[in-house]
């Protein structure tokens, strides 16, 4: 078993313990709140992904091979003895090696120090208790698809993936479009052939089909399509230089997941009468099937430190990279607005520039 694989494996066992101190903590809130008042069950993404976050604030994340690295790239190779090549090699997995996860401590640290341990625990489940409060309170109200769809599919596990994305801003159109079929808003060519309709004029493509390929796609489900089964040339190239690799991964990993079957059984135009190619879209876009968190591509999404077994880079890289050059294409292929403009705006700016 390889270091990175030993530690997802340890870090996995470790959350499962510490969701059960999280439960207990819990009851005994309940224990404490107002009489015949009982306090709800948070989802499990929203509680694995809390340890996740506490991690991640607590923690500064040096470790002595990057250390050395950049001290290799400022030119202390001499120092180094020459290092500097296998230091490069080694880099992410011995990021992973260094870290060991302590929900206590680390929510201690984050508290204000210059009080009495008791008081900080307090102040530990006070705030807890707070940030539960608001999201139950959420989860209850919010009645929109687009929330039920986040929740549904545990997205809100890998979420903290936003904050390494600020180190990549050459995918930032990626991660946008990303954001969007989180949170249900990726446009659907029904919803834009109606649009388009309304306005008088005709579409230029089918009420039912892709844009690029002219295959039937499942209304919600073309951005799956695209990462899955596009046979549009251009899309299947995209998806063979950045997805191939992790795509293969992924469906090693889902093997073993039977709750996929009931998840995503019958969804048309992705699955292919199995439901294994909706998942991986799903994983590639940092979600969850069937309950499973144990998924290596999904622990090294970017929430964390960690990064998959088999992987170079997090996982929101290889989905971002293919959607900045794909969902551009698809944008245009159903007349979204913005994108037409834009393509006027640079045909503006040629004749111009001439
Ligand atoms: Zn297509």
């Amino acid at each position: 078993m390889s270091l990175s694989q030993r530690t997802i494996k340890q870090l996995s066992s470790a959350r499962d313990d510490e969701i059960e101190d999280l439960v207990d903590s819990r009851e005994d809130l309940n224990d404490e709140a107002a009489a015949g008042e009982s306090v709800a069950a948070l989802p499990e993404w929203a509680l694995r992904g809390r340890q996740i976050e506490v991690h991640v604030r607590s923690n500064k994340y040096t470790s002595t091979p990057v250390v050395a690295a950049r001290e290799a790239i400022a030119g202390y190779d001499k120092i180094l003895g020459g290092g500097s090549k296998k230091l490069h090699m080694n880099l992410a997995r011995e990021i992973l090696g260094g870290d060991s996860w302590n929900s206590n401590s680390e929510w201690a640290s984050l508290l204000d120090a210059t009080k009495k341990p008791k008081m900080r625990q307090w102040e530990w489940k006070l705030v807890r208790s707070v940030r539960d409060t608001v999201l139950l309170r959420k989860m209850k109200n919010d009645k929109t698809t687009s929330w039920a769809w986040y929740d549904q599919w545990g997205f809100g596990f890998t979420r903290g993936f936003l904050r390494s994305s600020l180190t990549r801003p050459d995918l930032r159109e990626g991660v946008r479009w990303l954001i969007a079929i989180r949170t249900h808003w990726f446009p659907t060519v029904e919803r834009r052939w109606k649009a388009i309709k309304a306005t008088g004029k005709e579409p230029r493509f089918s009420k039912d089909c892709c844009p690029l390929c002219k295959a039937v796609v499942t209304p919600g489900w073309e951005w799956a399509h695209l990462m899955i089964q596009c046979t549009y040339r251009p899309v299947e190239k995209a998806r063979k230089v950045h997805l191939r690799q992790v795509i293969r991964g992924i469906r090693d990993e889902l093997a073993d997941v039977r709750e996929i079957e009931v998840e995503l059984a019958g969804i048309r135009g992705v699955n292919d009468g199995t439901p294994i190619g909706g998942a991986v879209a799903i994983c590639l876009a940092g979600g969850t099937v069937g309950r499973e968190f144990g998924l290596s591509f999904t622990n090294g999404y970017g929430q964390g430190e960690l990064l998959s077994v088999k992987a170079r880079s997090y996982g929101f890289v290889y989905a971002a990279s293919f959607l900045t050059e794909v969902a551009v294409w698809y944008a245009r292929g159903v007349d979204l607005p913005a994108y037409i403009r834009l393509d006027e705006e640079v045909r503006a700016l040629r004749l111009q520039d001439f």
